[in-house]
């Protein structure tokens, strides 16, 4: 089912909100909802709030009242990916892996280097993005902790992105012959749904996110913002490199809309040299420099959209630089406000690791977490 999104209809979209409606009315299906960073700090605009409005409680609210039987949050899926990236990433620093090290949490971007940079493939991280890394512990861990048969569980993802569709889609991010993320929802399409079924959403009274798989970090929080991933990703390395908790939460060098920002720390005998990137434009500048073997970087981070996830292409349309801006000093806030500013202090995740996935980067870790990427064929490239 596509939705007309331009006035000549020669543009469509996908549309899965009938596909989200038809699951949540069958009585055989447990169907688990997650949410991204960025999406809670844009749905307010669609029902007259003040860009940046944070409405996290209303918005579980009203998944819960659309008949979700669980709401949980990406930004668990976050601290995962932080927990991977970080371990994968010290692992190449201190046994001479391919560096500079690239984020892969953005399908944009990953498309991008299959399409026109696969030779640089082996500097992308092989950690799945919070949403996939969520799934894959959706449907492998929680239905064994929940007594539920896999096959009854629908996960369904929203999503400030288009592109997460194209992601969940292929065939490494699954099991068994099913997809991790069964259907992926734009924060366009929710405020559909949440329209179609007339819910006063300023109204609704705040609910907390459900357990287990709804206990993040601040960490987890800033992945929607661009420079968030590689901040949250610091935190990690950080404390790992020296063998110490530090004091230090805060990289003002990863924060601000640059379309380039790069900074150099000295972390535990180590120099680390780091690069931030928003929009390929901007990306593509870094990677002539890794093509060619000259990179100066050890660590880079690339999102595709102005901004990130914030300015991502399914949010709100009307998204403005001013409306941006807001959304990246909510999500800041947030993660101000949380007990838990680091991926690896997240006490869910610790008993994760103890009880299901083992050791990060090894063993099931590895298997349910980590993924590959294939070059796309001059023939298939548009
Ligand atoms: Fe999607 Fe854009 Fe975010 Fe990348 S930056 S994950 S393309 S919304």
């Amino acid at each position: 089912q596509c939705s007309l999104v331009c006035p000549t209809g020669a543009l469509v979209e996908k549309d899965d909100t009938e596909k989200v409606l038809d699951a949540l009315q069958d009585p055989k299906k447990h169907v688990i909802v997650q949410v991204a960073p960025s999406v809670r700090v844009s749905l307010g605009d669609a029902f007259g709030m003040e860009p940046g409005a944070i409405v996290t409680g209303q918005m579980v609210t009203a998944l819960h009242l659309l008949g979700f039987d669980k709401v949980f949050d990406t930004n668990f899926g976050a601290d995962l990916t932080i927990m991977e990236e970080g371990t994968e990433f010290l692992d190449r620093l201190q046994h001479g892996g391919v560096l500079p090290m690239m984020t892969s949490c953005c399908p944009g971007w990953v498309s991008y280097v299959e399409k026109h940079y696969s030779d640089c493939l082996p500097h992308l991280s092989s950690t799945k993005s919070p949403m996939s890394i969520f799934g894959a512990v959706a449907k492998t861990y929680y239905p064994k902790a929940a007594g539920i048969d896999p096959k009854d569980i629908v996960t369904v993802s929203v999503m400030p992105c288009t592109a997460k569709k194209f992601e969940a889609a292929r065939p490494e991010m699954g099991r068994e012959g099913r997809q991790d993320v069964d259907i992926v929802l734009t924060t366009r399409e929710l405020i559909k749904l949440i329209k179609y079924v007339g819910l006063s959403f300023g109204q609704l009274p705040e609910t907390d996110f459900d357990s287990p798989l709804g206990t993040a970090s601040g960490a987890g929080a800033i992945f929607g913002t661009t420079g968030g991933v590689m901040e949250a990703a610091l935190r990690t390395v950080c404390d790992k490199l020296t063998g110490k908790t530090l004091e230090r939460l805060d990289f003002q060098e990863a924060r601000g809309f640059q379309g380039i920002k790069e900074c150099t720390l000295e972390i535990g005998g180590h120099t680390l040299h780091i690069a931030i990137a928003h929009t390929l434009k901007n990306a593509e500048i870094l990677m002539e420099q890794v093509r060619k073997g000259i990179s100066p970087y050890d660590f880079i981070e690339v999102m595709a959209c102005p901004g990130g996830c914030i300015g991502g292409g399914g949010q709100p349309v009307g998204t403005t630089n001013a409306v941006k801006k807001k959304r990246m000093q909510a999500l800041y806030e947030i993660d101000r406000n949380l007990p838990v500013r680091k991926s690896h202090e997240n006490p869910v995740l610790q008993v994760l690791y103890r009880d299901f996935l083992g050791e990060p980067g090894q063993g099931k870790a590895h298997e349910l977490l980590h993924t590959s990427y294939n070059a796309v064929p001059k023939e298939y490239r548009f």
